[in-house]
């Protein structure tokens, strides 16, 4: 039965600790829940926002109308030809206990993308990556629900259109569905993906290179670099790496020389974006209750202030930097303000 809150704090519901409150809230375990709520919405006339684990937004007010806070559960083992291994997912499931669970079956592919906080169900709105493996990679179809009509369709690859952090739900497709479950095409054989630099050199000096290695390798990384949520309250990465042209690279390459950039297969080049804010001396600026990350630039963090300082904060890392390169930063995780 559904239950639905009035005026429910999501201090405790966002990664970031930012103090907002919901003017209605409720969880669903179900798509017929999911519906349900969705009825409710549109009887009452409430926009609706759909609510992970909140390790990707930035609340800097409360949020008017429904949030739906998705709670479906259930991971389980379909067809699949030869050693491919179909794992249907519900999206309410933890992203790193997936992955986990996924090692102790031996369905590989995921090892890469390790200890990514938050819900399954929110990994294709930015096509989730790390350590050179995107969610695209192991991606089958997904499962979403048309939040006006309740209607349930199904996506494959393409209709998702993933890109670098970015899909079909953060362009067309914003605010108009609710994913409910995801199908990846995991393996039954280890294809262990290490060109990413950092990972490269740290699974050398493993006795015994196996997905659940590389997994524990990626955690170690990630937990010697990120600051922990649940104790130094962040979004993760605050801005995404900039793409721009490689003329572009080169002209500014001229006045810096040291200028981290990578190719990219469509021919642009990515700026490391944490690189491009530690030169404009940010690491570790503290202003008011938020702040830059000490160890790393691309992180910003909550000392128990709100999300108007945060963004305040973030307009003043990018101006700075588009004063110095000309690139403007785009945030990553999505704003409600
Ligand atoms: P939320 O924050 O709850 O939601 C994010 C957006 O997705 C919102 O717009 C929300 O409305 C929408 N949404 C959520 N669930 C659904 C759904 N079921 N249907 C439709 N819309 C939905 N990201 C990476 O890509 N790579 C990383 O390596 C990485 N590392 C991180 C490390 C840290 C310490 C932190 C805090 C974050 C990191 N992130 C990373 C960002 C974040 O964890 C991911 O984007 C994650 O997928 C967000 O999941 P969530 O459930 O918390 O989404
Ligand atoms: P890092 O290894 O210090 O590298 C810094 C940046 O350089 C990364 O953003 C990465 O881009 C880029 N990079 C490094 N080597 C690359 C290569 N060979 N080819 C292309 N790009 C390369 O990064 P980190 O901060 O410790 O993070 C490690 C991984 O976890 C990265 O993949 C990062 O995206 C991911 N991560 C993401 C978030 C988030 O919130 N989105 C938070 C923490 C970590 P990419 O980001 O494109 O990989």
């Amino acid at each position: 039965m559904l239950k639905i809150e009035q005026n429910q704090s999501l201090q405790s519901l966002n990664t970031l600790a930012l103090p907002a409150n919901a003017e209605y809230f409720c969880h669903v375990h179900s798509i017929e829940e999911l519906q349900e709520a969705i009825a409710y919405a549109r009887e009452h006339k409430l926009a609706i926002t759909v609510l992970g684990g909140g390790s990707n937004m930035v609340l800097a007010k409360n949020i008017a109308g429904l949030v739906i806070h998705i709670a479906i559960a259930g991971v389980s083992l379909s067809e699949g030809k030869a050693d491919e291994r179909l794992v249907d997912v519900g999206a309410g499931e933890n992203w790193h206990q997936l992955v986990e669970h996924s090692l102790g079956q031996g369905w590989f592919g995921l090892e890469n993308l390790a200890l990514i906080p938050g819900l399954a169900g929110a990994a294709p709105i930015q096509n989730i990556g790390a350590y050179g493996v995107e969610l695209k990679n192991v991606f089958a179809s997904l499962q979403a629900v048309n939040l006006h009509s309740g209607e349930v369709l199904n996506m494959s690859e393409s209709d998702c259109e993933f890109g670098y952090r970015d899909s079909i739900f953060k362009q067309q497709y914003k605010d108009q569905f609710a994913i409910v479950g995801l199908q990846l095409r995991l393996s039954g054989v280890a294809n262990l993906q290490l060109g990413y630099p950092a990972l490269k050199s740290a699974v050398e000096n493993l006795d015994e290179i196996t997905p659940q290695s590389v997994a524990d390798t990626v955690c170690r990384i990630r937990r010697s670099k990120l600051p922990d949520p649940a104790v130094l309250p962040n979004a993760g990465s605050f801005f995404k790496n900039p793409l721009v042209s490689a003329e572009k690279v080169a002209q500014l390459r001229q006045k810096f020389p040291n200028l981290v950039s990578y190719s990219q297969v469509d021919g642009t080049e990515k700026l490391a974006a944490g690189w491009l804010i530690d030169q404009c001396g940010w690491k570790g600026h503290r202003q008011g209750n938020v702040g830059v990350h000490e160890q790393q630039a691309l992180v910003l963090v909550n000392y128990g202030g709100t999300g108007s300082e945060l963004l305040a904060l973030a307009g003043d890392v990018a101006d700075s930097i588009e004063n110095r390169y000309g690139v403007r930063l785009e945030i990553e995780p999505r704003v409600y303000s």
